[in-house]
């Protein structure tokens, strides 16, 4: 067990579940008194550092998380890159996340102190997790357990401004959060389709109730983390009609989306709602995903016309 001393700065890499769940991290770290420090957007120069360090079999955005640790890695007194192993019942993260920390202590030189508690809720409440991430930054029990309610209320009251009121094309997007909400990674999606006043809809946008009750109807339960919110809104959209068309975003090399990918492409055979994935990867170009994009919407208006006429 390590005890960290004096520690005035931590550093968070913002890639991976910092999109989740940043709100409720840098409450808890500032309530305790504690510095925090980002690493910037994710943009080329750091993506060319993850691609240096990281192993070239990992999936895109695991060489994104690379980067940002080597950007914060001489910056801060020590690295929260915790070890996500289960954050729901009877389900497992992906691999790359169980083992990022030791990815990086093998591949990047020199770097401060890992906060690399296990986050396993099959094991034990979290509550024990962030007691035990208090414990190395010599902080009592008493003390994380009142960050902690604060870090909370913020989490559940952020909000995922993903619509803009206007009246076009609403869209669905299916990702994982740090796919979606990193600009880079997600050739800045969102953005654009808002700039074309269009309505965008994702997970969290949906109250979990409407995702569950699509997830039912699945014959066998899903094991991955993520991957039942993520079906569950493809679900949803192919079944509701509550939007024109969706995307789903998936990494190359990602083994998990490659399955949950069938479910959905099985499902979306007998609707009539549009739906596309886009495969990323550092190779990936900006204007090949714009192009197929526009496509994509081109297709989705003529839909919508025809209809109109008949
Ligand atoms: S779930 Fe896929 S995209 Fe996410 S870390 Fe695992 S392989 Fe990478």
């Amino acid at each position: 067990m390590v005890y960290y001393h004096s520690i005035m700065k931590i550093g968070i890499p913002r890639a991976g579940l910092y999109y989740q769940f940043f709100p409720l991290w840098d409450t808890f770290f500032k309530e305790l008194g504690f510095e925090v420090v980002y690493s910037p957007p994710t943009n080329a120069s750091l993506l060319k550092k993850g691609l240096e360090y990281a192993h070239s079999d990992i999936c895109f955005p695991m060489k994104v998380n690379f980067g940002h640790v080597y950007w914060l890695k001489d910056k801060v007194d020590v690295l929260f890159v915790p070890r996500f192993i289960s954050l729901e019942e009877k389900k497992y993260m992906c691999p790359k996340f169980m083992g990022l920390p030791d990815m990086l202590k093998a591949s990047i030189s020199n770097l401060p102190p890992l906060l690399d508690v296990n986050f396993n809720i099959r094991k034990k409440p979290f509550i024990r997790s962030w007691i035990e991430v208090g414990k190395r930054l010599r902080v009592s029990a008493n003390k994380v357990k009142k960050a902690l309610v604060k870090a909370e209320i913020s989490q559940k009251s952020y909000q995922w401004n993903n619509l803009n009121g206007g009246d076009g094309l609403k869209i669905g997007i299916v990702a994982r959060p740090y796919i979606i909400y990193d600009k880079y990674v997600s050739a800045e999606l969102i953005d654009r389709l808002k700039e074309k006043g269009m309505n965008i809809l994702t997970a969290d946008n949906l109250i979990p109730e409407i995702i569950n009750k699509e997830i039912a109807i699945l014959k066998k339960p899903i094991y991955f983390d993520f991957g039942e919110k993520n079906v569950g809104t493809a679900l949803h959209f192919l079944n509701s009609g509550e939007v024109d068309g969706f995307l789903y975003l998936i990494s190359f090399e990602c083994g998990p989306d490659s399955l949950l990918k069938e479910i959905i492409d099985d499902r979306a055979r007998t609707s009539d709602i549009p739906y596309t994935t886009l495969v990323l990867d550092e190779h990936t170009e900006i204007a090949g995903i714009l192009t197929r994009v526009e496509a994509f919407l081109d297709m989705i208006e003529y839909k919508s016309k025809t209809k109109f006429n008949l």
